[in-house]
């Protein structure tokens, strides 16, 4: 299915169809081709893909014919240009530091990352002269504030995580473009079927697939969007080299997940907001963090912004760690799991998991109270989801 056939499709029917290219056998859906190496007819064909004047696979580490086709199917999606396929969403986050940054530059990102990207920027890429100021999400004029001569990128996650705080990307954009800064954008809780940051300006996209695109928690893996100069050659030119690159069996299984992200997407978002809106009327919670509910101080970017409100909900209960770990506790379907973007629905307690390294102060900055409970809403029945909370929250009432 050539690229001018994709053209005007809509994020579901690119997520069905775009990138599949059929071999001989004329199947209908995707092969996998685990394969590690690709033959020649000759010597001379040999030599002239090594030289890279004729196109064509080489090895597994360099190209393969199904983490391309998933690399063609999220790129449409994005709306990028080109897509590289990684081992894992960190590595997606590396790769595009190791192959765009230099020794001496400088990153500003929002403070509330995922906590492994924190790790990243401030005990391994500071090793090597790149430095990172971190600003509050929402707060424009501190991203601007913190841009000096030496900053090339700025690095954003929006929605955050667990408080699902948002920035205004087409600003946040603006503001990069005046500075002649790129933008990253970590678009790992909306997804393309959400929010096209590409669209809204940002120079690129990175992913953790191993999330929603999967959906169903099975495989690690990453992706890399954006255009063909710093994607297509530096970054997949570092993977060559480096080697953290998407095995062919996972590339089929995220294939699998972006069939149905769209739908899937739609559901989840049901979900959440119809536990979110149950949870606001709860006495024992003291307030709710979704993006979909009018309560939320960004409620009207998010609309604007993307197209549902996704499926992470946080909530404070009354009391502090004890009463939120009760909750935890009593419930009997829900995953005690920091994992998140899965049809089962999984509970974590911030402060003490995903946050629990940071300082008192770090966290408070951050606004993680000891009662605070995030949940990724899954597919199950939201009644279901309700009364596994509903066990551990009647009895602090
Ligand atoms: C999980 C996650 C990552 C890292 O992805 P892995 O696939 O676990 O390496 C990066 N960013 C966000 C927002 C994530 O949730």
């Amino acid at each position: 299915m050539s690229d001018s056939d994709s053209q005007g499709w809509g994020t579901a029917t690119l997520g069905v169809r775009a990138g599949q290219q059929r071999t001989p056998e004329q199947e209908h859906a995707e092969p996998i081709f685990t394969t590690s190496s690709f033959t020649y007819g000759s010597a001379a064909e040999a030599a002239a893909k090594f030289a890279e004047t004729e196109p064509g696979n080489i090895y597994s580490r360099f190209t393969n014919p199904t983490v391309r086709t998933f690399e063609e199917r999220l790129a449409a999606m994005e709306g990028g240009e080109a897509c590289v396929g990684t081992a894992s969403g960190m590595s997606a986050i590396l790769s595009t530091c190791m192959a765009l940054l230099d020794g001496g530059d400088h990153i500003v990102a929002s403070a509330s990352l995922f906590g492994s990207t924190v790790s990243l920027f401030n005990n391994h890429l500071s090793r090597f002269g790149v430095s990172t100021t971190f600003v509050p999400l929402a707060d424009l004029a501190a991203w601007e504030a913190a841009i000096t001569p030496r900053t090339r990128m700025l690095f954003v996650e929006t929605p955050s995580n667990p408080l699902t705080e948002l920035v205004d990307l087409e600003r946040l954009a603006g503001i990069a473009r005046e500075h002649g800064v790129m933008l990253v954008v970590d678009n790992c809780f909306c997804t393309p079927a959400l929010q096209r940051p590409l669209a809204l300006g940002a120079d690129l996209v990175v992913h953790s697939a191993t999330k929603y695109l999967d959906g169903q928690g099975r495989c690690v893996g990453g992706a890399v969007v954006g255009d063909s100069e710093r994607v297509g050659k530096k970054v997949r030119g570092f993977l060559r080299n480096a080697g953290p690159c998407m095995s062919p069996f996972n590339a089929w299984v995220f294939l699998k997940g972006l069939e149905t992200l769209a739908v899937r997407m739609r559901a989840h978002g049901e979900n959440a907001a119809a536990l979110a809106g149950w949870l606001e009327t709860h006495p024992a919670v003291e307030r709710v963090y979704y993006p979909g509910l009018e309560s939320h101080a960004q409620h009207v970017l998010a609309a604007r912004q993307q197209r549902g409100f996704g499926g992470i909900v946080s909530f404070d209960v009354v009391g502090g760690r004890d009463n939120a770990w009760a909750v935890v506790d009593a419930t009997r379907m829900l995953s005690i799991t920091a994992n998140l973007g899965d049809t089962r629905t999984t509970i974590t307690h911030p402060a003490t998991t995903t946050h629990g390294r940071n300082t008192d102060d770090q966290r408070r900055a951050a606004g993680i109270g000891e009662g605070l409970l995030r949940i990724s809403v899954g597919l199950e029945d939201v009644d279901d989801i309700k009364n596994d909370l509903a066990r551990g929250l009647q009895r602090l009432e």
